[in-house]
């Protein structure tokens, strides 16, 4: 039996009654299935939220009554991270010590927009007071409607989480559509909502294909709002789907972003910044440090030592304690990264380490943490996101190259700089161009401030008050206090 769909507070199998099998990236075993929704499923989740929205309770209680929903159900996922964490690893490969990680700050995300939706009550927008005296000005906030959350693989239930806990906290009513690859903790997700009494209609959870269930939720004249997180291709539709209805839309998308690094820093400490920016979660991180630049005079010594450091990182099922790198979502996402291995040996980039499926792993969409260096900067490689475990270094001799070869991306959703000299990593912090920059370290990513990227990375931001500021309308309330006529058709 297929996991059903949430709509409405029921769960209910596909109308037409698909399923997907969920696979152990780890093993190549199916050990569950998930419903494949149509569109006549996603029309009833559809439904069920602009009923909610229109004729429920929700969008009408205060920031501190929702908020409560949102603290029960942060503690639902709290009672139960251990389970979640597993079922996260065996649905996406991740290591544990990762997963249990991803599901904390889930939570957190959960409380933090908590509190946002107090704080909204108490909210008050100043205008001023208009230059004509016979009138009062207000600005008040409003939740946007009924939003359509489609989200990716390489984080489940924290992506689903971004979106679901702003939407909800704003007052807005939600139709999520994890992604087909991985959707199982989206689907508890579900529980923990009914267990925290949310009502019925305000959160939906369709699981299905991108080109089926996910095409009919962006097309849905009904929905208000598409937020979106996933690859540039699919982003483009999003946004040429909206365009129909004038829905509003968040998209995060892809990158390749560079990381920086000077001759002054501590090798040891680039080292290892560069295999956290990119080894985490497999490479599979829109944020991924992908591109190292070094200056001229650290660059051999660099990349022998990374080769060396990457070439000692455990490999295993993720569910092993100890493990630091997992498989790869699926088998085409494993073809996608040794296809791009592959296509930059052909291109003469020099493999410093790495690029093959590990010795004593037979099953599993395992990669070895790659190196390639001598990159060229027109190079396939050096262009393309992989997502995966695989980076390019090349080297700079200049600050202004450095600068200029970073930004020469389609991309800008991440940077980072390293370098003992504060001024020329502030410099050079200003003249990325790109949304999330970070000095001396790569991947640190805070509650409270904006996420998302210039350029084809995306549009919106996500997390912190600008991660709320998504799902408000905003109105402007003008009324007129005085007691003297209109006027205008007096003669
Ligand atoms: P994807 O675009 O293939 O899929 C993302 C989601 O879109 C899935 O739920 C999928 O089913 C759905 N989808 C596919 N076709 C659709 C369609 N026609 N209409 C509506 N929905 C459709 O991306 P992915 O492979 O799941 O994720 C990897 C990509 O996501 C990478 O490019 C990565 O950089 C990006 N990403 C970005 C961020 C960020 O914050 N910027 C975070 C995580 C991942």
């Amino acid at each position: 039996m297929p996991r059903d769909l949430f709509i409405g507070g029921d769960w209910t199998a596909p109308v037409l009654g698909g399923r997907i099998e969920v696979v152990d990236p780890a093993t190549e075993e199916t050990f569950d299935h998930i419903g494949a929704a149509s569109a006549v499923d996603v029309d009833r989740a559809v439904r069920a939220a602009h009923a909610a929205f229109n004729k429920g309770p929700w969008p009408r209680l205060t920031g501190a009554e929702r908020a409560r929903y949102l603290k029960t159900m942060a503690t639902g996922i709290v009672a139960r991270r251990d389970e979640l964490a597993i079922i996260e690893v065996r649905d996406n490969g991740k290591p544990l010590a990762e997963a249990r990680c991803d599901i904390d700050d889930a939570a957190t995300c959960l409380r933090y927009y908590a509190d946002l939706a107090e704080a909204e009550d108490r909210r008050v927008e100043n205008v001023g007071q208009p230059a004509d005296p016979n009138y009062s000005l207000r600005v008040v906030r409003e939740p946007i409607g009924v939003v359509g959350a489609i989200t990716p693989w390489n984080y489940p239930l924290l992506m689903s989480i971004w979106k679901v806990a702003p939407a909800l906290a704003a007052g807005c009513a939600v139709i999520l559509k994890p992604s087909e690859l991985a959707s199982l903790t989206s689907l508890e997700l579900g529980l923990i909502a009914e267990a925290a009494g949310l009502p019925p209609g305000v959160l939906n959870i369709v699981t299905g294909y991108g080109a089926d269930a996910g095409q009919a939720l962006i097309e849905h004249p009904l929905v208000d709002k598409l937020a979106f997180t996933g690859s540039v291709t699919t982003g483009r539709k999003v946004a040429a789907a909206a365009v129909q209805d004038i829905k509003r839309i968040s998209l995060e998308l892809g990158g390749k972003s560079p990381f920086v690094v000077f001759a002054d820093s501590d090798i040891d400490k680039a080292v290892e910044w560069i295999m956290f920016g990119i080894f985490l979660n497999q490479g599979q991180i829109c944020s991924a440090t992908s591109r190292v630049l070094v200056e001229e005079s650290l660059y051999d010594r660099l990349v022998e030592r990374l080769a060396e450091e990457a070439g000692r990182i455990v490999i295993g099922n993720g569910l092993d304690e100890g493990t630091q790198l997992g498989p790869l979502i699926s088998r085409g996402q494993y073809d996608k990264v040794i296809a791009a291995i592959e296509r930059g040996k052909a291109e003469g980039s020099r493999l410093a380490a790495g690029g093959k499926r590990p010795l004593g792993f037979a099953r599993g969409y395992f990669v070895e943490p790659t190196v390639f260096a001598d990159v060229s900067a027109d190079s396939y490689l050096w262009r393309e996101e992989i997502f995966g475990p695989v980076v390019c270094v090349k080297s700079f001799t200049t600050e202004e190259e450095a600068i200029e070869l970073a930004n020469d991306s389609r991309f800008g959703l991440a940077a980072a700089v390293m370098s003992k000299n504060q001024a020329r990593a502030e410099r050079v912090a200003r003249a990325f161009r790109a949304g999330i920059v970070w000095i001396n370290c790569s991947q640190a990513t805070f509650i409270d401030a904006p996420w998302g990227g210039y350029k084809q990375s995306g549009i919106g931001r996500e997390l912190g008050r600008w991660g709320f500021e998504a799902y408000l309308e905003v109105k402007q309330i003008a009324a007129n206090i005085s007691d003297t006529p209109c006027g205008w058709y007096r003669r």
